[in-house]
This record gives structure tokens, C-alpha cells and sequence, in this order.
């Protein structure tokens, strides 16, 4: 790792986060040209579907389908599934964590086989989302050297880039944390849950939504405020900022909105990431329900309320005219206050695990639908290891 790049990239951050709206808008106009030309040039799928438009809004949307569908095509440096995944796995399994392709570092997110997602990154774009996602979590300067113990799912040579960084296995040996004594400490909610109670300086939540239930329960166990990062396989796309708020990376990422719920400000990001250049991703729409938010501290970059879940797991219901409608999962969320799951398994069947029944028929009678049949289960049934932590699931497709 070129550590002059990482300080590069970090110093280029700070500045960035303090820069007005007017200078992010001219900034992102750049960076769009710039990545759309490349694409062009390098990408073979962005070939065949770009004509001659330069006009982002004007180019079709893309989504996580398209991308596996082509991911040959897609990357520029014309790596295959099987090429990527057979490293990734490879790099798992030897407890390496070296997944190169040709000097490509491959990821894996974590989830069921068939729905992983593949993300591979030079190591140029590794040093400079490294230097980025430092400027925007650390809670001293780069210079001193403090500890940030990370728990996730699947490691990567890309988070061994800081040597302050120490990664630990999920495997429930969760008391090593204690004398390791970080100073951050990165987690999913759901392992966070399971943790020790320590104090590091900063507490981070990651790979998983948090719940409001569930920032309760750990802001009360931990004793201070849980912030949180939002990275996927698409890349880094927030952060938590100085005042509480999740502020979306602008400095990297164009956002687009998708309404799914304008009256309640519920969006479908579509992200333009302006850096990455091994897997361009242009006018990518997430799977992930936004709801957009107000900040005062001195931030120009758009702030969200929070993360809600993936749009594939919004409940779907008729109304008694025979509209359709939507129940979402901080909806639901908010209803219950112990520990629940509830799954829709058809249009009018809802599984509910835990919570209270009486609970979630309030929530549902309040949006004015056909109530589905809900059968209790006393139990949340117990997840996988290499399951995230979804509290609300819609199960069947709609036609
Ligand atoms: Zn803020």
C-alpha cells in the first residue's frame, strides 16, 4: 500500500467535507464527465449502451442484475465470475485475505451464495477510499496511531490497509475485544448486541440497518451514541457526522433521488461513484429505502434521516379500494418494543416472531389496508452466521 497516497487522499477528504454546495455541484460536473469518458473508453458494457448522450440523467439506469449479468463486461480489467469469486473465496478460506486478480483486489459481501454481491477495486482506488473513509470516522489526526477493532463477516485485504487496524472473526470468541482495548470499535448491530461492554472512544455500526430498537438498546448499554458507516458492495457511501446525522459521501458519489414515498421523503438512491474505475458504477440504483433528512452542522453533503432496509423487503398490502400500499420497516419498527421478525409470506399472510400481535395490528390498521391474517411464532428463529440482521422481510415476489 502506497501510504502517501492514503494521506493524500485523506488530507483531499478533510478539505472536501467543508466545501460549500456550489463547489460540490461543480466538483461532481467534473467527476461525472470524467467517469462517464472512461467508461466509454474501457468498458465494454458501457460501450454497447451508451450512444451518444453525455447528459447523466439522460443514460439508463442500471442495477445490481445488469451488472452480474455482465460483470465481464463490466469491469475494465475483463475479470470473470468465476475468476473473481474463485479468488475471493480462496482468499477466505487460506485466512489470507489476499483475493487478487491480476493486481485486482476481489470482495465479497456477505449473504446467500446466489445473492453475493462482487466488488473488485485497483489498488489506487483502495488507498483512496482508505484515506476517504478515515477522514470522514477517525476521531484524532491520522498521525496517531489508535486502535479501531473491526468485526465483520468477511475480512479483506482492503481493510488491512491501516496497520492500526485488527479484524476479528465472527466466531463468538467476542471477549478478546477486552484486551485488545480499541478505540473505535466497528460492528453490526446484531454482534455489537453480543459484545462485552467496553468503552472505546467511537462506536460504529456497520453492514447491517440500525433499528431503532436496537440503537436504544446499545446506546444504553454502551453508554454513548452509536454512529455509523454505510458501506456495501457499491462502495463507501455515508457517514455519521460530528452532530448524530448520516451525511451521504458527495464528494465521491453523485446522488439521484427515486421516490418511493415523496410525502414521507423515502428515496431509492442512484449513485454515480466518480472514483471508481475498475467497476465504473454509473447511474446505479441501490436495493436500499432512504429517508431523507436535515443537519445544521457545517456539512454541505446531503444528509439522511437514516437507512431504512432493502426496498425488497417493504411490505406490500392492498387498501380497501384496491390500491396498493407500501407498510416500511422503520413502520413497523417503531411499534414494537421488544425484539421481533416479521415476515410477509403472501399477499395477506404475515408471520410475526416475538413482538406483540396486538402491536403490529395497530401499525397496520393505521395505514388503512386489507389486514393480512398474522400467525405468532413465540420464537425468532435463529439466524446464520452469514446472515444479516433483517427484523422486517417480505418473502414472496409480487406479480
Ligand atoms: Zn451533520
Amino acid at each position: 500500500m502506497n501510504k502517501l497516497q492514503i494521506l493524500r487522499s485523506y488530507f483531499q477528504t478533510k478539505k472536501r467535507m467543508h466545501w460549500s454546495r456550489e463547489r460540490i455541484d461543480r466538483w461532481q460536473k467534473r467527476g461525472i464527465k470524467r467517469i462517464i469518458a472512461h467508461a466509454k473508453k474501457c468498458s465494454p458494457f458501457y460501450q454497447a449502451l451508451y450512444r451518444d448522450e453525455n447528459e447523466l440523467q439522460k443514460l439508463p439506469l442500471i442495477s445490481k442484475k445488469e451488472m452480474m449479468n455482465s460483470f465481464q463486461d463490466f469491469n475494465v480489467a475483463g475479470i470473470s465470475k468465476d475468476e473473481a469469486i474463485q479468488a475471493a473465496m480462496g482468499g477466505e478460506k487460506d485466512g489470507s485475505y489476499d483475493s487478487t486478480v491480476r493486481g485486482i483486489t476481489v470482495g465479497l459481501s456477505s449473504g446467500t451464495s446466489g445473492k453475493r454481491g462482487i466488488f473488485l477495486v485497483s489498488k489506487k482506488e483502495a488507498e483512496i477510499w482508505c484515506g476517504n473513509i478515515l477522514a470522514k470516522t477517525l476521531t484524532q489526526s491520522i498521525f496517531k496511531k489508535g486502535k479501531v477493532a473491526l468485526f465483520l463477516r468477511a475480512n479483506s485485504n482492503l481493510y488491512e490497509t491501516a496497520s492500526s487496524f485488527r479484524y476479528f472473526n465472527l466466531d463468538g470468541d467476542y471477549e478478546k475485544v477486552i484486551a485488545f482495548n480499541p478505540e473505535i470499535l466497528v460492528a453490526p448491530p446484531s454482534i455489537l448486541r453480543k459484545l462485552p461492554r467496553i468503552h472505546p472512544k467511537k462506536i460504529i455500526s456497520v453492514a447491517e440497518v440500525l433499528e431503532p430498537l436496537d440503537r436504544k438498546f446499545l446506546e444504553k448499554k454502551f453508554n454513548q451514541r452509536i454512529d455509523q458507516i454505510y458501506q456495501c458492495t457499491e462502495g463507501f457511501l455515508g457517514f455519521t457526522c460530528e452532530k448524530g446525522a448520516l451525511h451521504l459521501n458527495e464528494d465521491v458519489l453523485c446522488i439521484e433521488k427515486e421516490y418511493v414515498d415523496k410525502a414521507t421523503g423515502r428515496f431509492l438512491p442512484i449513485i454515480t461513484d466518480m472514483f471508481r474505475t475498475t467497476q465504473p458504477m454509473i447511474r446505479y440504483k441501490l436495493d436500499d429505502v432512504l429517508i431523507e433528512g436535515e443537519c445544521n452542522c457545517n456539512s454541505s453533503f446531503m444528509a439522511i434521516k437514516c437507512i431504512e432496509g432493502r426496498f425488497s423487503d417493504v411490505l406490500y398490502f392492498k387498501k380497501k379500494n384496491g390500491e396498493s400500499a407500501l407498510v416500511f420497516p422503520r413502520e413497523i419498527g417503531e411499534c414494537f418494543s421488544s425484539e421481533y421478525l416479521v415476515k410477509q409470506v403472501k399477499s395477506d399472510l404475515v408471520h410475526l416472531y416475538g413482538g406483540c400481535k396486538k402491536e403490529l395490528v395497530k401499525c397496520l390498521a393505521k395505514k388503512d389496508i386489507i389486514l393480512p391474517r398474522i400467525i405468532t411464532f413465540p420464537k425468532i428463529p435463529e439466524r446464520r452466521d452469514d446472515e444479516k440482521l433483517r427484523r422486517v422481510q417480505r418473502d414472496y415476489t409480487i406479480d
